[in-house]
This record gives structure tokens, C-alpha cells and sequence, in this order.
């Protein structure tokens, strides 16, 4: 079996559909899944204000864990969430008083 280096269809599709929720996603060669899932894996960065399993990100190999953990996204308000969010909101406010 071969396993292609591209973005996974189902990651992309379910991006699609929840982007609020996705800041960015890059696929990595690090050899992680080793000869069961191929050398890629998959990195999903969530938006400020949103946290899975207690981290900022969804980091698998297998396209079914993926699937399973994005079932576990809750809101976050950490302090780290929480200056992000303030810092995107600076960058609105000139836009906004303009308007
Ligand atoms: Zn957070």
C-alpha cells in the first residue's frame, strides 16, 4: 500500500465544514505512523478559544483517530486562549472605528 504525502480528504473535508474551528493544518514527514499508516502525519491547529484534550492542536496519524478526536473540542478560556483572542481583537478595532 502507498500512502500519498498530500493533505487527507477526510481532514480537509471536515475542515470545510467546521472552520471556525481551524486556524491552519500542515501534514508532516516524521515517520510517526511508522509501516501501519505511512510516514506522514497530520497537525490541526485549532483556533483561539477552542482545545482538545487539553492541547491547542489535533496531532495524528490515522485519518480514524483524527475523526474520533475532533469529537472531544471544547471551548477554552486559558490565558493563552484568552490573549490571543485580545490580540486578534486589537488588530479589528481600528478596522471597526473606521467603519
Ligand atoms: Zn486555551
Amino acid at each position: 500500500m502507498s500512502f500519498s504525502p498530500s493533505r487527507s480528504k477526510t481532514i480537509l473535508n471536515w475542515i470545510k465544514k467546521n472552520s471556525y474551528l481551524v486556524d491552519d493544518y500542515e501534514v508532516e514527514d516524521d515517520n510517526w505512523g511508522g509501516s501501519e499508516f505511512g510516514p506522514y502525519s497530520h497537525w490541526v491547529y485549532l483556533t483561539p478559544g477552542y482545545i482538545c484534550e487539553e492541547v491547542h492542536h489535533i496531532h495524528e496519524y490515522s485519518i480514524s483517530d483524527f475523526v474520533e478526536q475532533v469529537k472531544l473540542i471544547e471551548k477554552c478560556d486559558c490565558d493563552e486562549c484568552k490573549e490571543l483572542i485580545a490580540e486578534q481583537h486589537k488588530e479589528l478595532l481600528p478596522l471597526i472605528e473606521k467603519a
